[in-house]
């Protein structure tokens, strides 16, 4: 991949010693650091490097090609944001498919509902799948749920073999579109991801910051909208780790029982969260609400139509 070939490939900075640095072309003239306390991990996959260490103040931090996935800090206001979004959209939904998500968390976020009977994910990494079970058991505590079944492979390929109209919901837990990711945010793949979807089923897919990669984010609802005929919103979240400290997704859904994302109609039961691993730290139906709010920039160019 473009990040393995980078003399900065794991982020250990040449720049300021003893910190990661998070550099990019994809966030040219800017790198995020965070002070290592100690690695605990490095490992070079078919795919990717991994790599994990402690940081002072964000807890163990998970990177993929010298790019951050997630902290322990923070990995909150994005597994929570990314799951609870669309399922809180919808009523009683039973059939989830998660794409990327190798971490676990967003497993984790999922298994809060109790109407889902089964939940698929097809992470393409393996090696993710295992550090994250050795170094973040808060978050790889989401595989332990028994509705869950795990496929190895490439997300692409398994869409593909996907019957018609069989999930309800589609999470795209993705990394950046270089590398294994790259086809993720093409769209053949939001075609096959509305063709497993049943009618009025939803997807929210990672789709990058409103600060560093518009154009990306243009293409994608371009592309959404001839695709998907129900609603297509752009919804966000602060993640401070995250290049630019926030990040947003697509949230589309197909033609069929009108979902109107924006008042979410499945609000999460407090008693049935207290059941859980732990509560939410971050997803309230407000904040839900507030996400679809878009600065006058981003409104401009990816708002309403
Ligand atoms: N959950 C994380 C967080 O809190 O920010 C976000 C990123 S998650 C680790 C992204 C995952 O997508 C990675 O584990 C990566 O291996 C996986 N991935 C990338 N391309 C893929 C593909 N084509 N099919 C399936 N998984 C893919």
């Amino acid at each position: 991949t473009e990040g393995a070939k980078d003399p900065h490939a794991n982020g250990l900075s040449s720049v300021i010693p003893g910190w990661f640095s998070e550099i990019s072309s994809m966030w040219p003239g800017e790198a995020h650091s965070l002070k290592v306390e100690k690695i605990l991990f490095q490992g070079k996959s078919e795919y990717q490097n991994v790599m994990v260490f402690q940081s002072s103040t964000y807890g163990k931090v998970l990177v993929l090609d010298g790019v951050i996935q997630l902290t322990e800090r923070d990995e909150c206001a994005y597994q929570e944001m990314i799951t609870q979004l669309p399922l809180c959209s919808i009523p009683n939904p039973k059939k989830v498919l998660v794409i990327g998500g190798g971490d676990g968390g967003v497993l984790r976020e999922i298994a809060r509902h109790s109407s889902v009977e089964k939940i698929d994910i097809c992470e393409i990494d393996k090696m993710v799948v295992d550090v994250s079970k050795q170094y973040f058991p808060d978050v790889a505590v989401g595989y332990e749920d028994p509705r869950v079944t795990l496929h190895i492979g490439d997300g692409v390929a398994f869409l593909k073999k996907v019957p018609e109209g069989t999930y309800d919901a589609v999470i795209v837990d993705s990394s950046d579109p270089i590398g294994p990711a790259q086809e993720l945010f093409e769209k053949p793949f939001f075609q096959s991801v509305a063709k497993a979807l049943r009618p009025g089923g939803v997807v929210c897919t990672q789709a990058e910051s409103i600060w560093l990669h518009m154009d990306i984010i243009e293409d994608i609802v371009v592309n959404c909208r001839q695709i998907f005929k129900g609603s297509v919103n752009y919804a966000w979240t602060t993640v401070p780790t995250y290049p630019s400290g926030m990040i947003g997704f697509m949230l589309c859904s197909t033609e069929g029982p009108p979902v109107d994302f924006k008042h979410p109609v499945n609000p999460i039961d407090e008693k049935e969260c207290q059941k859980s691993v732990r509560p939410l730290k971050f997803y309230n139906s407000e904040i839900h609400t507030a996400a679809f709010c878009l600065p006058s920039f981003a409104k401009r160019k990816i708002g309403p139509k």
